[in-house]
């Protein structure tokens, strides 16, 4: 293994899903819903199939699917784009964020990303030969209604160095459910134009917002739009994360950029998958708001249940994940040591938080444990249940 990707191993994700599989157990670790995708977009997807859009579509994405990204951004966020110069078709966000990092980051160049960070982040940024400033996310007390993850903006002021070359942002915000609000993101955005960065802004989960939270996406900011990619999903909006259908867009330059990084990691991707996802992200504003009621309802369930099995939980603005601290159920306050034991002792599995904080600063989530809610209600009924019998 080279150099630059010592350390990065086999994901937690593939872990943990493994020993699911292994053992049987319930999998609440990696974040994949258990349901079917609308049927408006899984239709299109089997009529597509056997046509030719088996075959290569164009470079870029189809020119349906980058009408209906731009006309989907532009309707939820009021941001334009132009679908021909502007709007590039990924394999899934993760490869919309490992070509930015490939396309735009020079060896030694530094990105500033909030911690804890999405796994991909740090392994898209050491392909390029980038190094992570991290600026840590402090989490609220367990257990407390409306507590939020927050930042102190000395610590980001302080993460940008002399060789700062972007911002890495992810809102709403995995693991932690955060979704930054106005006044955070202010306060980045005076940062990245006071630095002359670049901005890039995971917004995977936009659609996945509960409460009275609102996504707000950083491109909408003053002065932000014509230095940041926006980088979008259809995975989590419609509950179809093995088709690996993502997008950015951002000012030409930037999106040609990526596209020249892009073309030759994949070149394409998802052929019939691309007019079936063209189709979900022209869907009324209603089965938008629908799957966030929805989720929201199945958040409730799993963070009720883990609170009464005894397990302080964190409860999220956003996304698909619950946080919890197992410092009460395993001694040594270990959660990786914890979510291997936990399909013995529970007949569950999920994720250790821990990982997704940088190799010095591992500590700060060791006690962390991340359960996903995006399942079937008899599953989380299932898997509470099983946690409250805990070994
Ligand atoms: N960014 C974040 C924050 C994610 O949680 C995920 C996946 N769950 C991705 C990117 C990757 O998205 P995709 O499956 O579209 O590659
Ligand atoms: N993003 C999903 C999660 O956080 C999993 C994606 C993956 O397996 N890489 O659980």
């Amino acid at each position: 293994l080279a150099e630059r990707l010592q350390g990065f191993g086999t994901t937690v994700f593939a872990e943990m899903s493994a020993l699911a599989v292994a053992t049987g157990s319930i999998n609440l670790g990696q974040g994949f819903p258990d349901t079917p995708g609308p049927p408006e977009v899984l239709d299109v997807a089997r009529a597509a199939i056997g046509t030719m859009a088996d075959q290569y579509p164009p470079g870029p994405g189809t020119p349906e699917l980058r009408a209906a990204v731009a006309a989907h951004v532009e309707r939820f966020r009021g941001l334009t784009y132009d679908p021909d110069t502007e709007v590039l078709v990924t394999a899934g966000a993760t490869e919309a964020l490992s070509a930015a990092m490939l396309a735009l980051v020079e060896p030694g160049d530094e990105v500033v990303v909030f911690e804890p960070v999405y796994d991909s982040y740090a392994a898209a940024v050491a392909m390029a030969g980038g190094v992570l400033r991290p600026v840590p996310l402090t989490p609220p007390p367990a257990d407390t209604e409306d507590a939020v993850w927050t930042f102190d903006p000395a610590d980001l002021r302080a993460a940008v160095g002399r060789r700062a070359k972007l911002l890495l942002l992810n809102t709403p915000h995995n693991p932690t459910g955060k979704v930054f609000g106005r006044a955070e993101l202010d306060l980045v955005a005076e940062v990245v134009l006071g630095a002359g960065l670049l901005l890039v802004a995971d917004e995977v989960y936009e659609h996945l917002v509960f409460d009275g939270a609102r996504h707000v996406s950083p491109a909408t900011l003053p002065g932000l739009r014509d230095r940041t990619l926006v980088v979008g999903s259809g995975g989590k909006t419609f509950s179809t994360t093995g088709w690996k259908v993502g997008w950015t867009c951002g000012p030409a330059p930037l999106v040609a950029a990526v596209r020249t990084a892009k073309q030759f990691l994949t070149y394409v991707n998802a052929g019939p998958f691309q007019p079936a996802v063209a189709a979900g992200l022209a869907l009324p504003d209603a089965y938008f708001t629908g799957i966030a009621r929805d989720l929201q309802r199945r958040r409730d369930v799993l963070v009720a249940g883990l609170r009464a099995a005894g397990l302080p939980t964190i409860s999220p603005e956003a996304t698909y994940f619950a946080t919890v601290d197992v410092r009460g159920v395993q001694p040594d306050g270990d959660g990786l040591a914890f979510c291997r034991a936990l399909p013995e002792r529970a007949g569950v599995v999920a994720v250790p938080a821990g990982v997704f904080w940088t190799a010095g600063h591992a500590h700060l989530g060791r006690h962390l444990v991340r359960f996903a809610f995006c399942k079937r209600d008899e599953v989380l009924d299932e898997a509470v249940g099983r946690l409250s019998r805990m070994s």
